[in-house]
């Protein structure tokens, strides 16, 4: 089975607890305006890799505490990702963590959510960007689906935090829930690089 990738970064640290191993899915098309990863909302670009081989690639990485997983909408790869989980976890107890665009009473009863540690649900709306920590916006909730990370999220109670990550795909990516500035900044580098390319 094959999975459609936007993204993947390990170790990182600002998406949960501990190190995790991140997998951004590729597709989503839900288009909240202000979405912070506009890239990964097409169906048919990113990335394709057997789900076999992203196991082995998370595996192989040391003193991983857990997954965290986003996108893109993960809901649309379910299939992928159940098969990812729990190829890794006969090998290695990892803790799921997964945002989704979707309200958890949506997705319940679906097999992906019964493999969560942890759940971020809800579209990014953009007026209720409140700068809180490990959310886009204060309309999105943290459901804790198993006791493991309780107490551990500091879920819109911080400052926000990114880091700067050299991605399996190459070059380098800025990961976690950036704050508005954040965004402009990369925004004005980006345009900056673009016109450098372009002259
Ligand atoms: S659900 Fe997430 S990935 Fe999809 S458009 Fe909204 S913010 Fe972007």
């Amino acid at each position: 089975m094959r999975i459609r990738l936007h993204m993947t970064a390990s170790p990182i640290y600002t998406l949960g607890p501990y190190a995790r191993f991140g997998v951004w899915v590729q597709g989503c098309g839900r288009h909240c305006p202000g979405c912070v990863t506009p890239d990964s909302q097409s169906m048919t670009e990113g990335k394709e890799e057997e789900v076999e081989a992203l196991a082995r690639r998370i595996l192989q990485e040391p003193s991983l505490e857990g997954l965290t997983i986003s996108g893109g909408e993960p809901f649309l790869q379910e299939e992928a990702l159940c098969e990812l989980i729990r190829t890794v976890r006969r090998f290695a107890p990892l803790g799921v963590i997964l945002y989704t665009g979707y309200l958890y009473e949506e997705i319940a009863s679906r097999p992906l959510a019964g493999l969560c540690d942890a759940i971020i649900d809800g579209p990014y709306v953009d007026e209720l960007n409140d700068g809180g920590s490990m959310r886009g916006s204060a309309n999105q909730r943290l459901i804790l689906l198993t006791p493991r990370y309780e107490g551990l999220i500091p879920f819109g109670t911080l400052p926000r935090k990114t880091e700067l990550v050299e991605p399996g795909e190459g070059g380098l990516a800025q990961v976690g829930v950036p704050s508005r500035e954040d965004v402009e900044r990369a925004h004005i580098l980006q345009e900056a690089l673009l016109k450098g390319e372009n002259t």
